[in-house]
């Protein structure tokens, strides 16, 4: 079989070209469009005289224009062409349509520019799905952390949230040699409160307590629940003074809600490596003074008579 070549100066090109999908444009050096195959009468509603002879502007977005200037023109004069760049595209209906275009200088430097001109609109909806599927993983992942890490009923952090927080910023605090604080608090006569007005009644008071914690700390503090009505919290560059004063807020705030409470303090000072179990194994200590003592107080375990602590 002979091989078909296309006559030169032929307007066969120009009829092959009709048979693309998409739409083949060429501009001149005034970047004015000089061809436009029929894709563009057939899909996109131009009718040629609205085109031949228009600027390139003629078809694309403002942002789109902006972005030619900034990027694909650069493009194009340094490397001879620019590939798949997404734009948008002006329909002769004013309806806007994404577009993927590919866009190759002649190689005779004669200033004509060829382009090619894809729809994306599946392209577009893909990637809203792989957008909106990500967002969705997102808040999942995020929903599955706050199970893993809050405790359900207070809104606290859960223990094992409390202890590794707790860690890291023990960590933090004896490597810059800063003090830390932490207040060992457990609901005076608890048991009393469930047996009086219900279980129920009783979780209440602990939502009630775990929410005026956690809106009374500083966003550096770390608070959680230890266990049934005890909580710990944690915080950096507290002196004696201010751990006091802290105690003492709280004592004030549980008030409202008609709560006591007792609370033990143990504290590292600068540069004394102390881990975190001896920490609450002493505030724990403290506690129980302040229990023994009468309830609803402040004890620090340096205060603890005849330990070391
Ligand atoms: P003390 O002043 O010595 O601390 O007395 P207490 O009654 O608070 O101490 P105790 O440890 O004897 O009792 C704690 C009670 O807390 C016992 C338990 O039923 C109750 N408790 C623990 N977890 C929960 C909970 O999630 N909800 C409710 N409602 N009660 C709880
Ligand atoms: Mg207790
Ligand atoms: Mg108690």
């Amino acid at each position: 079989m002979k091989t078909r070549i296309l006559p030169p100066d032929s307007n066969v090109a120009t009829n092959f070209a009709d048979h693309f999908i998409g739409g083949l444009m060429v501009s001149d050096e005034h970047r004015h469009i000089i061809f436009t195959n029929s894709y563009f009468k057939q899909e996109l509603d131009w009718e040629d005289s609205h085109l031949l002879g228009k600027n390139i502007n003629t078809l694309f977005s403002g942002a789109s224009q902006i972005f030619f200037d900034t990027y694909l023109f650069p493009i194009i004069s340094i490397e001879g062409q620019c590939e798949e760049t997404q734009v948008t595209l002006l329909k002769g209906n004013g309806e806007r349509l994404p577009v993927v275009i590919y866009v190759r200088s002649s190689p005779d430097k004669d200033g004509l520019l060829y382009w090619t001109i894809v729809p994306s609109t599946n392209r577009d909806k893909l990637y809203n799905e792989l957008i909106s599927n990500r967002e969705r993983l997102e808040a999942q992942a995020e929903r599955l952390n706050s199970l893993a890490t809050v405790d359900e009923l207070t809104g606290v952090n859960n223990r094992r949230e409390l202890m590794r927080l707790s860690e890291t910023l023990l960590d933090q605090a004896i490597r810059s040699s800063r003090e830390v604080a932490l207040l060992f608090i457990d609901i005076d006569y608890f048991k009393v409160i469930n047996d009086t007005h219900g279980h129920a009644y009783g979780d209440l008071a602990l939502k009630q307590l775990g929410k005026i914690l956690n809106e009374f700390g500083r966003s550096s503090d770390i608070i959680g629940r230890y266990g049934g009505e005890e909580f710990i919290i944690v915080f950096p560059d507290a002196s004696r003074d201010a751990a006091q004063r802290y105690a003492e807020r709280i004592h004030k705030l549980v008030e409202k809600i008609h709560l006591t409470v007792s609370i033990g303090v143990s504290q590292i000072k600068a540069s004394n490596a102390t881990p975190l179990d001896v920490l609450v194994e002493s505030a724990d200590k403290a506690l129980y003074q302040a229990k023994s003592a009468g309830r609803n107080r402040t004890v620090f375990s340096d205060n603890i008579q005849g330990s070391h602590a």
